[in-house]
């Protein structure tokens, strides 16, 4: 699935409130980026600057919603890529745009007036993924740019760089990203347990016209193992349905009905993967 980032270049509008559960890890992230904000104290203290968060966790359970947010609070400029706008490049091409990412990083902070930029970068594990043999000299060039811009990232530097990376394959990673000075700091992002999913659906319907009886709680009970993405999709269905119903409100069989569609999409979509 090849998902193209749009490269924003200012600071984000989405906060942690706008991500439902995932406190453990919201928390966490909060903590590590309470080091950038205050990063005098940091330099006073001699501590070693956090260069590299990874968030790893299953699809659409919100890793570049966290991404934004972490740029909101620490009120960064937000650059974004994705490893798959990596896949089949010729040789060189790849290091350049990793270069031109952080240069952008940079240029976007001065312009905004900002001390710091969050570089974030989606599925990491198509360029800093395990490899043998000599078949992926592409994808190695592209890893050393990247490992070359963090270690050059320091604390007495105009603009503050954090890179923020997501994988949902963890153990897949070069064990080079993962050194210290890298990607040293790791939260994880699970599925939501149900009283995040009840966050999450309540999120979703805020701005839509939810009947008054419909009990979001059953939906959150009936919706194991459902991610954020898709309980946002649910949401969306649900009012799709209740507009084909004419019905002003969205009803609690609409809720029904649009968990049934988003399980049936689900597995279609396996279907044609196979
Ligand atoms: P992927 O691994 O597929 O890139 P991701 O973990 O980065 O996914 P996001 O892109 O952040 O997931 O989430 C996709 C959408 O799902 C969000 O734009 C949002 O609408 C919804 N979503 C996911 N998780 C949450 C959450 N915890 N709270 C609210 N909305 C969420």
């Amino acid at each position: 699935r090849s998902k193209r980032l749009q490269r924003k270049d200012s600071v984000p509008h989405i906060s942690f409130r706008d991500i439902g559960g995932q406190n453990r890890s919201k928390k966490e992230l909060e903590e590590a980026l309470d080091f950038l904000i205050h990063r005098d104290k940091t330099h006073h203290y001699g501590i070693r600057p956090i260069k590299g968060i990874l968030l790893s966790g299953p699809p659409g359970t919100g890793k570049t919603l966290m991404a934004k947010a972490a740029a909101h609070y620490t009120d960064s400029v937000f650059v974004a890529t994705s490893g798959s706008e990596f896949v089949e490049m010729y040789v060189g091409v790849g290091a350049q745009r990793i270069r031109e990412l952080f240069q952008e990083a940079r240029n976007q902070a001065k312009k905004n007036r900002k001390n710091s930029a969050i570089v974030f970068i989606d599925e990491i594990d198509v360029i800093g993924g395990q490899r043998e043999g000599a078949q992926h000299r592409e994808y190695d060039q592209t890893l050393n740019q990247l490992l070359t811009e963090m270690d050059g990232i320091s604390t007495n530097q105009d603009v503050q760089i954090l890179v923020i990376a997501a994988t949902n394959r963890k153990d897949m990673l070069d064990s080079a990203l993962l050194r210290p000075g890298r990607f040293d700091r790791h939260i994880t992002v699970d599925l939501p347990d149900k009283q995040a999913r009840i966050s999450i659906l309540k999120l979703h319907t805020q701005n839509k016209p939810l009947a008054e009886d419909a009990d979001i709680v059953q939906i959150a009970d009936e919706t194991f193992g459902f991610s954020g993405a898709q309980l946002e999709s649910l949401t969306n269905e649900a009012a799709i349905y209740a507009l084909r119903d004419n019905s002003d409100v969205i009803r609690q069989e609409h809720l029904s009905q649009a968990i049934d569609k988003v399980m049936m999409g689900e597995k279609t979509d396996r279907e044609a993967t196979q």
